[in-house]
């Protein structure tokens, strides 16, 4: 049989960091067997469902490059299988009605806890019909009374919990709507989902939803629980750590390739290696061996995984991945012929792509202003005079490349006998508004001749008239 998995987030906020771990997992299982990768919309909560948040869920997805063969299913949608389902329990002796009152049932909890039991339905209406006139009942699951649930958990091992701990589960409203569990059964049956990889935070819904699935004769799927991540602080992952969308990290400057690198190893490992491209991961990625143990988010280390990816990129390749961030910047960047040869200099001092294109500003758009700071500390009266200099050597440059400029700041640094910066800093100011750049000889070859010499007469003009009185 084929191998399918699917992602069922609920769509009340982003697809966050935890999320999109699953799904990348779910993925990778289901791409690296031929198999069927399905989303599904858990939309029921109809109150904190939001449109917004499917939307986000699936820019993220895609921006991911995590791509599904089928859906998106809304769970909405399917009501009316879900009710089929529930009949079909009630028919074959699997459920009951239950008229229970909410009145009752909060005594009956309060008194197994006054004995120190754990609260469970305590089977009323499952052993006697209780019909009472004008109640609309909740349907319940006849959950067996005596033996275990056993499964082999594909992460944490074999797992038992025996029937006496679950309750007989409400799977329909008085309203008749399906909950929660019942319908992830349903889905997954229908759905032909042969391995469920889900955070385990759900874990204790599992043996339910295995005993509702013999129930309805269904071969059972197998079970692989992700463990949580938790922030440095040794809690859940949360908005407290910056944790948000995952669209968050396509703002912050994050490569797709990176966070799905950083996000597959917190919580997996393969020998000693930390980066991996999209392949390599399909190459080597197995659930079985994802850790048992809590991950702890560390943005350091997602930095470290972007900037080594950066580096590692095609430098055109890295220029596309850059288009969105430099758009906000009101730049097209694919217009610009130096934009490679920018990027392959700028990136080795760059961790994100929203640094490597603010760093990389100045090559493509005029910088509005000199940092003043950079002009105290290194623009003295002379600093005019050997800017003319080197204004006069590079026109009459023939050859534009950084070894001939290279030699050119030298020449002006020894004729006037005075230190490298003396004369290395001006121009910097010059051409990129402060005192951040790369080596300057290599700045300037990327810059080009035309916009480094109108640069260098602006910064003439306004360094001596600060001198002038
Ligand atoms: N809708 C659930 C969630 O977002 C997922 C349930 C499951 O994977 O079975 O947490």
């Amino acid at each position: 049989m084929g191998i399918t998995t699917r992602f069922p987030p609920s769509p009340t906020g982003y697809l966050h960091i935890g999320g999109a771990r699953t799904a990348l997992y779910s993925w990778l299982h289901a791409r690296q067997n031929e198999g069927s990768f399905v989303l599904r919309i858990e939309d029921t909560d109809r109150e904190r469902s939001t449109d917004e948040a499917i939307q986000a869920i699936t820019d993220g997805m895609s921006w991911l490059g995590l791509d599904y063969d089928e859906g998106p299913h809304y769970q909405t949608k399917r009501l009316e299988r879900y009710q089929g389902v529930i009949q079909q329990l009630l028919d074959s002796d699997h459920a009951y009605h239950c008229y229970c009152s909410k009145k009752r049932l909060d005594e009956m909890r309060e008194a197994q806890r006054a004995k120190g039991v754990k609260p469970k339905y305590d089977g009323l209406c499952r052993h006697s019909v209780n019909k009472v006139d004008g109640v609309e009942p909740v349907v319940r699951f006849k959950n067996p009374e005596a033996g275990a649930v056993i499964f082999k958990d594909l992460i944490k091992g074999s797992i038992s919990i025996s029937n006496e701990e679950l309750d007989d589960l409400v799977i329909a409203r008085p309203d008749g709507m399906p909950t929660y569990n019942l319908c992830v059964v349903v889905d997954d049956m229908d759905m032909g989902i042969t391995q469920v990889i889900r955070g385990d935070d759900h874990i204790n819904n599992t043996p339910r939803q295995i005993n509702i699935l013999k129930a309805l004769g269904i071969d059972l799927p197998e079970y692989a629980h992700v463990p949580m991540i938790h922030g440095d602080d040794g809690k859940r992952l949360s908005k407290r750590h910056g944790a948000v969308g995952v669209m968050q990290y396509r703002d912050d400057g994050y490569l797709p390739e990176a966070l799905l690198n950083y996000l597959v190893r917190l919580g997996w490992s393969h020998g000693d290696k930390e980066l991996f491209s999209r392949q390599e991961l399909l190459e080597y990625f197995r659930i079985e061996d994802v850790n048992r143990s809590v991950s702890t988010f560390n943005t350091d280390k997602l930095l470290w995984v972007n900037h080594e990816h950066m580096k590692a990129m095609d430098p055109a390749a890295l220029v596309e991945a850059a288009i969105w961030h430099y758009q906000q910047q009101d730049i097209n960047i694919e217009e610009h012929s130096n934009a490679g040869e920018v990027v392959g200099l700028i990136r080795e001092r760059t961790a994100t792509l929203k640094e490597l294109v603010s760093q990389s500003l100045f090559f493509f758009k005029e910088f509005k202003s000199y940092d003043e700071s950079a002009i105290k500390k290194n623009i003295r009266e002379p600093s005019a005079e050997l800017l003319t200099q080197v204004q006069q050597e590079l026109e009459s440059l023939t050859n534009w490349q950084a070894e001939d400029i290279h030699h050119v700041v030298q020449n002006i640094v020894a004729h006037n006998e005075v230190g490298f910066g003396k004369v290395a800093q001006p121009i910097r100011i010059a051409v990129t508004g402060s005192t951040q750049s790369p080596s300057i000889d290599q700045t300037l070859a990327c810059l080009g001749r035309e916009l480094t010499l109108k640069r260098i007469a602006a910064a003439i003009t306004n360094f001596s008239a600060r001198f002038a009185n």
